[in-house]
């Protein structure tokens, strides 16, 4: 049931500096593919409408028809971002499969056939890759438009329909969080920056430090000073990891494995001292679960994570939703006095490091769609459910 993975646990490729954004952004791109299948409008289109599709590099109607080459023997989806063919060489096929069956191969640049992704999500995707090798380097609009041949405004335009933000906004985040990493591996302050794509110019650091909440400097040694005990407990919604600091509870998390939430907690912490210590947290595992039954506590647990401006006012006006109750990211946004920060605010949720203690699960979409959930959407019903039933 729960098999959604922690995914900081499996980030082993530095160089792809995925997780908050990436997190939210999988969602987005998940979504914006179920929309497009319940799309169903198989119109009578006319070859010529097929082809000024494929002149146009129509995302939109990828999954509708394939064209076929016969100079090449290879098919492809509308959106395609190859050369495009003489139209005496083209064929249009309804199906990959009809394109199969009269000879022709799948191209492996748009890969035509690709479950469970239509062309614009994919190629979201593959810019996403794009910027993410190329982060030390000027990544402009013009530059991402003629390696993906399109125009930089229709390409900004796409890029931000899929993923809510910028393609320059997500290269900063992945900056952002390649410097996370890297300082957290103990590399030095200049070295870390500048390998995460950063100029070390003043003004940088100063960016830097109010996006990381702390100097740079600071978050180096923090990562590696903090000594962590930590424990594990069968929860209602599977195993679950408790980690403190002599100071309060750092890290609640969920997964299907104790091995896996102690992978997740070692790259959280790398530099951490981390010694499980059942008997220490026994107090706060027998808080936490009765917490997650809707109990009042004496005393709030109490919490050491570190969080940016933002975050903290995101994260402390979720602890003042009520048990049972729900509110829609844009209420959140409305509700700390920024009304257009509904995006910013689903990142906030989605990186919460500390589940139920901070009720991130109490957030959905308006509408009552459930939205996202860093520990897996069935957690998320279920955690609301079981309050629902306690309340
Ligand atoms: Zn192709």
């Amino acid at each position: 049931m729960f098999d959604r993975k922690i995914r900081m646990a499996h980030r082993e490729t530095p160089s792809y500096a995925f997780n908050i954004m990436t997190t939210n952004a999988i969602l987005n791109l998940t979504e914006a593919t179920e929309m497009a299948h319940s799309n169903q409008d198989r119109t009578e289109n006319k070859p010529s409408a097929y082809w000024q599709a494929v002149l146009d590099r129509d995302a939109g109607q990828d999954g509708k028809f394939v064209f076929a080459v016969s100079s090449t023997g290879v098919y492809c989806r509308p959106s395609c971002p190859a050369r495009r063919p003489r139209r005496e060489n083209v064929t249009f096929f309804g199906q990959p499969d009809q394109a199969e069956k009269a000879g022709y191969r799948a191209c492996l640049r748009c890969r035509p056939k690709a479950i469970g992704g239509n062309g614009t999500t994919e190629m979201v995707k593959a810019m996403c890759r794009y910027i993410e090798q190329h982060l030390d380097e000027p990544l402009t609009l013009a530059r991402l438009g003629s390696e993906f041949r399109q125009s930089p405004f229709h390409l900004q335009r796409t890029f931000k329909h899929v993923l809510g933000i910028t393609p320059r906004a997500y290269a900063d985040s992945c900056r952002m969080s390649q410097l996370k990493d890297n300082l957290r591996a103990g590399h030095s302050v200049t070295r870390s920056m500048y390998d995460a794509g950063f100029s070390s110019s003043s003004r940088l650091y100063e960016r830097t430090s109010s996006q990381l909440g702390m100097t740079p400097d600071k978050y180096r040694r923090g990562a590696i000073a903090a000594s962590i005990r930590y424990t594990f407990a069968d929860s209602p919604l599977g195993r679950m990891l408790i980690a403190a600091t002599d100071k309060g509870i750092c890290a609640i998390q969920f997964a299907n494995s104790d091995a896996e939430l102690e992978q997740g907690l070692r790259h959280e912490f790398p530099f951490a001292i981390r010694r499980r210590d059942d008997a220490a947290m026994q107090h706060w595992k027998k808080d936490l679960l009765r917490q997650m039954r809707g109990q009042r506590l004496n005393t709030a647990l109490p919490l050491d994570i570190q969080a940016t401006a933002f975050q903290r006012r995101v994260w402390s006006h979720l602890q003042s939703i009520p048990f049972g109750v729900t509110r829609s990211y844009a209420a959140v946004a409305k509700a700390i006095g920024q009304p257009t920060a509904t995006r910013a605010v689903a990142r906030a949720c989605a990186t919460n490091p500390v589940a139920v203690a901070i009720p991130c699960h109490r957030v959905i979409r308006k509408g009552g769609d459930m939205g996202g959930y860093r520990w897996g959407l069935e957690r998320k019903k279920a955690l609301l459910d079981l309050e629902m039933q306690n309340a």
